[in-house]
């Protein structure tokens, strides 16, 4: 079912959850393991998000290196099939511009289609990590909003070969990404609403937003998109902050502030767990306020961390 079904048919507040695929050497166990408790919540959707390959040299023995390119954590559509096979939930494969061609965009559509998985998260991606800026593939796409308008083309069953007459329709939901806190390439959070407005009007269904520590800048973010006419749903992700190490990790890779509040007590705790219930906390009376809002999805990334998002989820329904 798709993610626009679920929030249309909702009563309440509906909740879903993010993984991380495992690291390779792993097995789909470890997976399992990490959702079994989360399951009480019966959750909507589980997104799965896409690692692109990594460059990496390795050394010989003639002293001379090899370059490979390794993925350290495969099997997103894979994972989706699992998942949804395993627990009989929907599951929101994450699929990104980066490392891919618009062929090998086509296959992994055709696949997820095949598997019968109707929703997808569609991105750019970031900057390959030997990339000082995000570099399309020859022949692949820059921006989120071209490798959108590929999915609507599926959906309306044209395919890259023009041969292919009245091809398959592969009827996918579309989400795209939101920045409350802006892009951080973008010049303004005016320019990169914009640029959401156009992948909203190339078709995309909803929009999930990046992680936020301050309330007040998602229903910033929902008035600014509002305005703008952009009137999809908008589900925010949320993430419990749970080290001390994550308040200069998180501004630094995610470009999202930690408000004062939460930095100083988090500053003040004298051990690992005192952290943790700290974070834990916040993200209580986050989700309890947005809750109230009315968002139509409570959206958590449950990054090795799913006892955190289970005394949160408990708390809350
Ligand atoms: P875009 O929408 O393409 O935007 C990228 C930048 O370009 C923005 O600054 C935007 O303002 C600007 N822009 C957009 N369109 C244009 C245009 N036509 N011309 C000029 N500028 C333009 N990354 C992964 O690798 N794997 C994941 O699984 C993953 N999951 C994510 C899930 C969520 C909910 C979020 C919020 C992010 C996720 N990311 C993931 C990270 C994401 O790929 C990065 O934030 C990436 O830098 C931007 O992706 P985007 O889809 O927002 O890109």
């Amino acid at each position: 079912m798709k993610v626009t079904d679920h929030i249309a048919q909702a009563k309440d507040t509906l909740v879903s959850f993010e993984i991380l695929p495992p690291l390779k050497g792993k097995t789909i166990n470890t997976i399992y393991n990490h959702l079994d408790p989360l399951m009480e919540f019966k959750p909507s959707f589980i997104n799965v998000t896409y690692h692109r390959s990594e460059t990496m040299f390795k050394k010989k023995t003639d002293g001379t290196f090899d370059k490979v390119e390794v993925r350290k954590r495969p099997g997103t559509v894979a994972i989706c099939a699992a998942i949804k096979n395993h627990y009989n939930v929907d599951t929101v494969p994450h699929l990104i511009c980066g490392g891919f061609t618009k062929r090998d965009t086509e296959d992994a559509l055709i696949d997820l289609s095949f598997l019968g998985i109707d929703n997808v998260l569609v991105l750019r991606g970031d900057a390959a990590k030997n990339e000082a800026n995000f570099e399309p593939e020859p022949n692949g796409h820059a921006y989120a909003v071209d490798l959108l308008k590929q999915v609507v083309n599926m959906k309306n069953g044209i395919y890259l070969e023009e041969d292919i007459k009245n091809g398959g329709k592969a009827d996918f939901c579309i989400g795209t990404a939101g920045y409350p806190e802006k892009h951080f390439e973008a010049p303004n959070l005016n320019t990169d609403l914009l640029f959401l407005k156009a992948k909203v009007d190339a078709g995309a269904d909803y929009i999930m937003t990046q992680m936020f520590f301050d309330n007040q800048k998602f229903f910033d973010f929902v008035k600014a998109c509002r305005e703008m006419g952009i009137d999809v749903p908008i589900i925010p992700g949320l993430k419990p902050l749970t080290n001390k190490k994550q308040l200069t990790v998180l501004p630094k890779v995610f470009h999202v502030d930690i408000p004062t509040d939460l930095s100083n007590a988090v500053m003040k705790a004298k051990t690992d767990e005192e952290v943790e219930q700290i974070g834990t906390e916040w993200l209580i009376q986050q989700s309890k306020e947005l809750k109230k809002f009315g968002v139509p999805v409570l959206h958590y990334y449950t990054l090795g961390k799913p006892r955190v998002i289970y005394d949160v989820v408990k708390e809350i329904r």
